[in-house]
Order: C-alpha cells, then structure tokens, then sequence
C-alpha cells in the first residue's frame, strides 16, 4: 500500500467510524451553502472553527486584500479546522480582476466639491503616483489605470468609492479626464473607481491575477471566482491557463459588469458557476436593476445547471450590530426563493463585529425560507448537454421516484460530483448524500444545493456499493432501518458508463 492509500484508508475509517454512544444525528435541514469571506476579523483558528460550526459552509479568500503569505496562514488554519472538525471546508479564490482604484492620495484625502471641477490622470504604477499628484496644485486626482485617456471618452459617467462620488467627463485628452463634480464627497487613497460607460480596453486577467492563480494552483483551492468578467473569452483564458497547469478547477463567473449582462448566455455558458456581484453590478449597471438582474441571471444559470452564489450586503448591518435589519432578512430569504446554491457574506466575517452571530442568523433564515416554495427550473432547451444525457435522465427519474415512494433520501455514487450536481438542480425535496472516492469531489459537492457528501471507497460491484451506502447513511445516523432510499449508480466504477442505474431501496 502507498503512503497516499493509507492516509486515504486512514481518512475513510474516520469519517465513517461508528457512533454508537452518539445520539441519532438528524439531517440537517439547510439546504442553500453559506459562503464566508475570510478576512482580519475571521482567519483565526478560533472564529473559523466557530464559524464552521455555525454553519459556514465554504469560504472565500477575497485576493482584492492582504498578501499572499496572509492567506497562505488562512489556507493552513481552515485545513487545520476541517481536520479538527472532520468536515470539508472548500476554499473559493476570488482574482481580483483589473480593479481600476485611486492612486496615492494625501493621507486626509481630498474633497470634491458638488458643482466644481476635477481632473483625473493616469498612473501607472504604485510608486508614480505620490510624485505625480504632488507634482500637480489643485483637484487632480490620481488613477492607476494605464490606459485611462485612451478608454474613457467625453460624456461618460464615473464613480467613486462604491458610487458615492460620481462625475462627468467634459473633455477628454491625452494628459488627462476634465470631469465635472455630480456628486462630490471625500476621495482617499485607493478607493475603486467605476467606470459604466466605457468599454475598458486591456486583459480581464491581470498579471496580479495570473500570481494568484498560480498561489491558488499550488495550495489545492477548490473553486476560482473572476472578477470583472466581460465575455465568454475572460473564462476561457482562465480555463486555458488552469489546463496548462493541468487543473479543472472550476471556474466561477462574477457577474458585475454590463457587458456580462448583454453576453449573459455565453458566459454561463463557459463558467462552472456565476456569482451574483451585486456590490459592483449596483454600481456599473444602477441600483434598481438588481432585483430584477438576479431573477434574470439566477434562472438562466439554473436552467443551464450551473451553480449560484449570491453576493454582497446580505446582512450588512451586522457590521456593526448583533441583529440584523428585516430588509436583510428579506434579502436572504428571497435569494433563497430566487433559487441561490450559495449565500455569501463579505464585510460580514471579513470585516464586521459580529461575524458568527452573522452566519447563526443567515442559517435560520435560510432554513425558514426553505419552508416556502422551492422554484424548479426546466432545463434551457438549447443545451444538448442537458437533454442528450443520460446522467440528466436519470436524476429526473430519481427525483420523481423519491417524491412517488416518499424515499427519504436520494443517494448519489459520483466520481466527478457531475451526478450531485444534476441531482441538486432538480431541487428535491429529500437531502442528496454523495458518496465519492475522490476528495476533490467531496469538497467541490459541499458547495452544491442540499448535497451531503461522503468519502468512501472506489467499489467495482454494484451489490456491495449499496451495501457500503447503506452502512454509511446508517452508521451515521442519516437513515434508518426501514426508510425508503433511491440510489443512482454508473454499471461500472473501472470503466465509467455515466449515472445509468436508478434503484428504490428499503434500507435493511
Ligand atoms: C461585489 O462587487 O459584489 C463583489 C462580490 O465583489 P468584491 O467583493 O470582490 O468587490
């Protein structure tokens, strides 16, 4: 045996070990994933082993902030936390993508002025811009963003710091943007800057997020989230690099950018998952077509069994105190409604007073809109890939056949967590248990929609891996003797035949 079967044969005797002297456990009853940005206010083992057991599903390590050698300490306390705890904890890396900000500003910043004038320049690296605005008397303002004269054309709109300051470009030349001051307000140093109107030239994926990926790459991260993603092309580019390192990591979309929205179907075409960034899309779109965009990008992504998180200002308020607003908790029960797979919280956990208070709070408002009507999607009628598979075929059929004998589960044997996912998106309404060989499927189905997934052992006999779920689901406390189980199996684990077996099982 090698040393990797027995840590392997070491890992399964653990995560099925018998619990006898254990109360029953019951199922959990959520089933939309709680994602948690990881930040100051959260990398400690401590919180992270507090906000696991509160119901923090996976976590997202936001590349916009800290350094490399800060989220490789949070990469080995999560690690540590998911050893302690026995649970997977899949990590997300968010690349920050070509984030435009303000360069170096006096430490008190500047104030525009409603009514008045500004001119922005184009910096081009961190250590030109102090001297470049020094150099400069009166309103100009810094922007690390190289080909700020060229892109940004007279009368389009620009923002600052999340929207709050907003101006107009009157005349646009090669030293610089002449814009009037719509909104004024404080400008400080690196704060973003939006610009809605403009087509940015100059590559998706930056050279910081080409770092990041490779950082990614070689600490086993489980999902990639892009950020400013513009066409279908942003994610391949990101797909090509992953293969070059010979990876499939899947790739997460975040829709944020109204080129996105105009190129939609494409993109959820080429991503693994699309994140709802609501935060940015607020502000490159307006606010008040978010409501209306998430219903949109939700449904498109779900028809295409896509996965779908939900970002930003969940429970913002909880920043900054123990409870949250009843807006908020409208927000998250409607995300739910609108059919999220993942709920993340940003400023929350990362940042906020109270960040396990937060998740306990999203997980009763999750389970409490669970309640209401789950929404379930009709597979899009353009994708082969859902209606020439045999795998979709047999989800479908197992999702009526748990409804029609009131199974109390739905078990899933998956190699590559394809068959979990399919499942999920059928919404049913009994828990899905996975059961993989592979560890890297495990991590990747936690993130799926009312997945519980479950290490086991790589069985060629159809008879003995029923045999093997049986043991688990019960050894576990999942299922009980008499209860009523569909099973989705392939014929054969060695030569992989796609999910083509379904059987209605009376648990022994
Ligand atoms: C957002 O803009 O809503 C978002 C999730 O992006 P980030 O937190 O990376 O700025």
């Amino acid at each position: 045996m090698t040393e990797c079967t027995k840590r392997y044969h070491r890992t399964f005797r653990t995560l099925t070990r018998k619990k006898s002297s254990q109360p029953k456990q019951h199922l959990p009853l959520r089933r939309a994933k709680i994602l948690c940005t990881i930040g100051p206010k959260s990398a400690s083992r401590q919180i992270l082993e507090e906000l696991s057991k509160n119901g923090m599903d996976m976590v997202r390590l936001n590349m916009s902030h800290g350094t490399q050698e800060w989220h490789l300490n949070t990469i080995k306390a999560i690690r540590s936390v998911e050893k302690l705890r026995q649970t997977p904890l899949p990590i997300l890396l968010d690349l920050q993508g070509p984030r435009i900000r303000i360069g170096s500003l006096p430490k008190e910043g500047i104030y525009l002025h409603t009514g008045e004038s500004v001119k922005l320049i184009s910096a081009n690296s961190e250590k030109s811009r102090l001297s470049k605005y020094s150099k400069n008397k009166g309103s100009v303002i810094p922007v690390v963003f190289p080909t700020l004269t060229k892109d940004v054309k007279k009368g389009h709109k620009i923002l600052i710091n999340d929207g709050l300051i907003e101006l107009l470009v009157n005349k646009a030349t090669v030293t610089g943007l002449e814009c009037s001051i719509v909104v004024g307000g404080k400008v400080t140093s690196r704060k973003g800057v939006n610009f809605p109107d403009t087509n940015l030239s100059g590559p998706t994926l930056t050279e910081k997020d080409l770092k990041d990926l490779l950082f990614g790459i070689e600490n086993r991260v489980n999902y990639i989230a892009l950020s400013f993603v513009r066409s279908a092309q942003d994610v391949r580019a990101v797909k090509t690099f992953l293969r070059k390192h010979k990876q499939d990591i899947p790739v997460i979309a975040k829709i944020e950018r109204p080129e996105a929205i105009r190129r939609l179907s494409s993109i959820v075409d080429q991503a693994d998952g699309v994140m709802l960034a609501r935060g940015d899309l607020a502000i490159e779109m307006s606010l008040e077509e978010v409501p209306i965009l998430q219903k949109h990008i939700l449904a498109e992504a779900n028809r295409r069994h896509r996965l779908v998180i939900t970002a930003t200002q969940m429970l913002e308020s909880m920043t900054q105190h123990p409870r949250p607003t009843r807006a908020e908790a409208s927000d998250v029960a409607n995300a739910v409604l609108d059919g999220s797979d993942i709920l993340m919280l940003s400023a929350e956990t990362s940042a906020g007073q109270y960040p396990v208070q937060t998740v306990q709070i999203m997980a009763r408002i999750i389970r409490s809109a669970e309640k209401g009507t789950v929404l379930r999607w009709e597979p899009s009628k353009t994708d082969q890939e859902i209606h020439g598979s045999i795998t979709a075929s047999a989800c479908i059929a197992a999702d009526s056949a748990a409804r029609l004998t009131q199974a109390k589960a739905i078990v899933v044997f998956t190699d590559s967590g394809a068959t979990a996912l399919f499942m999920s998106k059928q919404r049913p309404a009994v828990p899905i248990i996975a059961l993989t060989p592979s560890r890297e499927s495990l991590k990747r189905m936690t993130a799926y929609w009312g997945v519980h997934a479950y290490l086991m052992p790589q069985i060629s006999s159809t008879d003995e891996r029923i045999q093997q779920a049986e043991d688990i689901v019960k050894e576990r406390g999942l299922i009980h003797s008499g209860d009523r189980i569909v099973i989705l199996s392939g014929e054969h684990a060695q030569k992989p035949t796609g999910t083509n077996l379904m059987k209605i099982h009376l648990v022994k």
